[in-house]
């Protein structure tokens, strides 16, 4: 096991003992949380009401979160992405910086009144989606039909069926239909959403929007607009940037962060990559296009069976 791989697991096994315990392991720990010294990014994705593993395995519950922050306030010092890069921060206390990925509308909705409740920073990564119309990430959409569609479906001539963790296997290739599209552009992936919508018509259902609408423009400059909140670019489309080609990565990189500063009036200087997954030359573009905070050493929370690891390699 590499020295990362054994930081990731380590990380993980604390974030999983963290969230599933965090009530409990106030009481118990309390030593151990105040001498701890140091600081992390830690990465959030969505937020809801209830049934958190629903749709998405990466989700986590409103109170589940609003138990983390008064976990953070309690032991930590929460600290801005300013101040993470910068390296303003305390030593007599672990430093945290709360970021979310993925511009999730429930971010607007239960995140921002917490983040202004408890006075505490956050990021919030954002991808240019609404440029082209659409209210859900194609990686969501693709998840939500796989995990409540069909066994067996056609798609495009070629028969799939349900693999390992709800994916569509091609009967042909051995290949996910998820993977398959990471190598291909948007335009792939928006008719993949029109030619499979109608299996799963999941958007019928106002109350379930919780786990896949994205935020608006109008919302994402409403977030902005809170002192406790800095917007980040997450990609145009929420593409594998490290498998597409560089020139399009590069293109993603440069259209959403002036998508982003266009809606919000202010200049967006950070990044994080979607999936996490970067190239060296995708590191330079970001750079090269002024957006020098780029991914980090970051692990994300995640619960249930399909976890993520996200221990990550440090680029300031
Ligand atoms: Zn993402």
């Amino acid at each position: 096991m590499t020295i990362i791989k054994k930081i990731g697991s380590k990380l993980n096994r604390e974030s999983k003992y963290l969230l599933r315990d965090v009530k409990y392991k106030l009481g118990l720990t309390d030593n151990f949380y105040r001498a701890a010294r140091g600081s992390r990014i830690m990465v959030y994705h969505g937020i809801c009401q209830e049934d958190h593993l629903r749709f998405n395995p990466i989700f986590l519950k409103r109170d589940t979160f609003e138990l983390h922050l008064k976990f953070y306030k309690k032991y930590f010092n929460v600290i801005s992405l300013d101040d993470y890069y910068n390296q303003r921060f305390s030593n007599n206390r672990f430093n945290i910086c709360i970021t979310f990925d993925d511009g999730f509308a429930n971010n607007y909705k239960y995140v921002l009144p917490l983040l202004e409740q408890y006075k505490v920073p956050a990021t919030f990564f954002v991808t240019a989606i609404r440029s082209v119309d659409c209210d859900v990430l194609w990686n969501d959409f693709l998840g939500i039909v796989s995990k409540y569609g069909p066994d067996k479906i056609v798609y495009k001539d070629e028969p799939y069926y349900k693999g390992r963790f709800d994916k569509y296997i091609s009967a042909v290739s051995g290949i996910s239909l998820v993977e398959s599209l990471h190598f291909s552009g948007f335009g792939e992936k928006a008719e993949m959403m029109k030619i499979l919508y109608p299996l799963v018509p999941f958007k019928t259902n106002k109350q379930e929007e919780d786990y896949w609408l994205q935020m608006t423009t109008e919302q994402i400059k409403e977030l902005s607009a809170s002192p406790f909140v800095t917007i980040g670019a997450h990609g145009h489309y929420h593409n594998d940037l490290a498998k597409i080609s560089i020139r399009d990565a590069e293109d993603e990189l440069i259209f959403s962060k002036k998508y982003l500063e266009n809606i919000i009036g202010k200049p967006v200087n950070s990044c994080a990559f979607p999936y996490g997954t970067y190239t060296e030359q995708v590191i330079d573009a970001a750079k090269k296009n002024r957006l020098p905070k780029t991914s980090c050493n970051r692990f994300s929370f995640s619960y249930g069976p399909k976890r993520l690891n996200d221990a990550r390699a440090l680029y300031g």
